[in-house]
């Protein structure tokens, strides 16, 4: 095939039959933001490249090695989002947004883009549904946003999933602890990766999600940050903690969570799946503390998640989840001639106006060709319009199910149908 008939490695179609899907759990998702108080923020695509080496991290494999970065005809250079929460906290701080009643609750839906080693679950074009919750500190929100988190995932029927927590600390305590981390890396260097001896220098608790067997090992013994908690650190992870359980809320301290972004403090989360392979990460977040200052506003303590819409699909469907079909064509009108065809079409507006699916002949097709065609969609029910049903106004509706049929006004299709 040549290329203008083939999409972009690690690039995927939502194909008809398979929107409902992408519809259902984004519905879900907006109306579960929603009764959290969250509202939907929609921000560019593309953004300043600085504005993700600022937020995310220079450090990061995002940053590093991960990012869709061009120059633009005006010499600009642009990055195509690979998340969204850089993107949203600029504009929270363009927009003043933390000037206002705080916190402020936003939440999104969007692509990302990310020059990765395409496989199941990963992909370069992929779709992140997020929540951010800017000016809030307390561990109450920590507790409010991973409630948010759960509550979405269950609302979409997913299961088997586990809530995995840790906290990484802040600038304070973490200092001591890279400290350790260090050390104890620092002995066993030369058997390291090459990229994790590399992190060992520009941030060596990365070396804590190194997907090589061989990191993995080493760093089963590694001293571990939640021994390092500050006091303020420590109480602000026991409350937490105290108040998942109290929502019953089950999850489990890891404390090998370290999460791929730079802008996190104290809180990590993942939710895991076991039912999607090596991908199983479902959804991450976390506290950002200092995010709001280092892109240029005064401190605010923030918050959030983003999950990835395919591995959630993915999550449903290898657990062989039905979930409500596409609403179906209620009514398809056969039309027999060119008057026909004219009135089929006010017909068809008619119902459409009720909230009815209504569909009709756009081919000039015979009526064989239309009655399969009406079948293929699935068509609840059809109707014949010929001269005889114009003249009468009567016609005969029939059910597609099981062929039954019963005479009926057009006038009344609409009781008829409902
Ligand atoms: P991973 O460890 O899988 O690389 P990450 O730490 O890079 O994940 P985040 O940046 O936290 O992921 O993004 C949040 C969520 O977005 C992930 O938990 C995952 O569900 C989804 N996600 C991230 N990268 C991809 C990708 N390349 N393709 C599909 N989904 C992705
Ligand atoms: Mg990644």
């Amino acid at each position: 095939m040549s290329e203008i008939n083939r999409a972009v490695k690690g690039t995927n179609d939502v194909l008809p039959e398979e929107s409902y899907k992408w519809q259902y759990v984004e519905r879900k998702m907006l109306e579960t933001a929603r009764l959290f108080g969250f509202k939907e923020i929609r921000v560019p695509v593309f953004e300043h490249t600085e504005v993700f080496q600022r937020s995310v991290g220079d450090t990061t494999d995002v940053v590093q090695k991960e990012m869709y970065t061009f120059d633009d005809k005006g010499g600009r250079s642009i990055t195509l989002r690979p998340e969204l929460t850089a993107g949203v906290i600029r504009s929270v701080i363009e927009n003043g947004l933390y000037n206002q009643s705080l916190p402020q609750k936003v939440c999104y839906i969007g692509g990302c883009y990310r020059y990765e080693k395409p496989q199941a679950g990963r992909l370069r074009e992929f779709h992140q549904f997020g929540v951010e919750c800017i000016g809030a500190a307390a561990p109450s929100a920590d507790a409010e946003v991973i409630s948010l988190a759960n509550s979405v995932l269950t609302s979409i029927g997913l299961e088997n999933l586990s809530l995995e927590i840790n906290s990484i600390g802040c600038p304070v305590c973490r200092a001591n602890y890279h400290k350790a981390l260090t050390d104890y890396f620092e002995s066993k260097k030369d058997n390291l990766c090459e990229t994790c001896r590399d992190r060992l220098t520009r941030n060596p608790m990365r070396i804590l999600d190194c997907k090589s067997p061989v990191c993995a090992d080493i760093a089963k013994d590694a001293p571990v940050m939640i021994d390092f908690l500050c006091e303020d650190c420590h109480n602000h992870f026991e409350a937490v903690k105290t108040q998942l359980n109290e929502m019953e809320i089950e999850f489990k301290v890891n404390p090998k969570i370290v999460r791929g972004l730079d802008y996190y403090t104290r809180t990590v989360f993942e939710f895991i799946s076991g039912d999607i392979g090596a991908q199983s990460t479902v959804c991450g977040g976390g506290r950002y503390d200092g995010l709001m200052e280092q892109m240029g506003a005064p401190a605010t303590a923030s918050l959030g998640f983003a999950m990835g819409i395919e591995r959630l699909l993915l999550v449903l469907s290898n657990q062989n989840k039905e979930i409500g079909k596409d609403t179906p064509c209620d009514i398809y009108i056969a039309p027999m001639g060119e008057k026909a065809i004219v009135k089929a079409a006010r017909i068809c507006s008619t119902l459409r106006k009720a909230g009815l699916s209504a569909q009709t002949d756009i081919c000039s097709r015979g009526l064989k060709a239309q009655m399969r065609y009406a079948n293929k969609i699935g068509a609840r029910t059809s109707v014949v319009l010929g001269d005889d049903e114009l003249q009468s106004g009567i016609v005969r509706l029939k059910n597609m199910a099981d062929g039954t049929e019963s005479q009926i006004a057009i006038d009344n299709l609409i009781e008829a149908l409902k």
